[in-house]
């Protein structure tokens, strides 16, 4: 199965937060909106950046605590690995532990068209695994 496929279940939306917003907005829309990353798309310092929980729990344990004061771009991870519609989930999953992160943004013709998580994909991992199992049990039972 492939990337597009996931985002045709799950849809195109992405949380964004622009790149002058404070560390607390950013927390506050990862909150509100039940997500672990937010994007960055209109910073100037890079095309797109990415905020995730894992860079507030550093931040928090660096002492790097002003949240109010520090900017989303200031503490964001500039140089984002991206994903295509094209790509396999076994593909992205692969990409994601070897890199150690657990979101991936999803470009196509350069424009961002949505954002995976490796918790979207064990999910549809799961649940073909169940269907091909239901399908040996059937061609067993038959
Ligand atoms: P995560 O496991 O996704 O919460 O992220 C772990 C670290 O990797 C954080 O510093 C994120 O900002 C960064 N990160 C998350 N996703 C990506 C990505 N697709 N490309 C580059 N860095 C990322």
């Amino acid at each position: 199965m492939k990337l597009s496929e996931v985002l045709a279940g799950k849809g195109r939306r992405v949380v964004t937060v622009s790149a002058k917003s404070s560390i607390t907005d950013a927390i506050r829309t990862m909150q509100a909106e039940k997500v672990g990353a937010v994007l960055v798309p209109d910073s100037g310092e890079c095309p797109v950046g990415i905020f995730t929980e894992r860079d507030v729990v550093r931040m928090h344990a660096d002492g790097d605590r002003d949240f109010d004061a520090l900017t989303v771009e200031s503490r964001m991870t500039c140089s984002v690995v991206v994903g295509k519609l094209s790509m396999t989930i076994d593909e992205a999953l692969g990409l994601m532990t070897q890199r150690r992160f657990r979101h991936l943004p999803v470009l196509e013709d350069g424009k961002l068209v949505g954002l995976v998580s490796i918790g979207d994909l064990v999910k549809v991992k799961l649940e073909e695994t169940a269907q091909e199992a239901q399908a040996l049990r059937a061609y067993i039972t038959s």
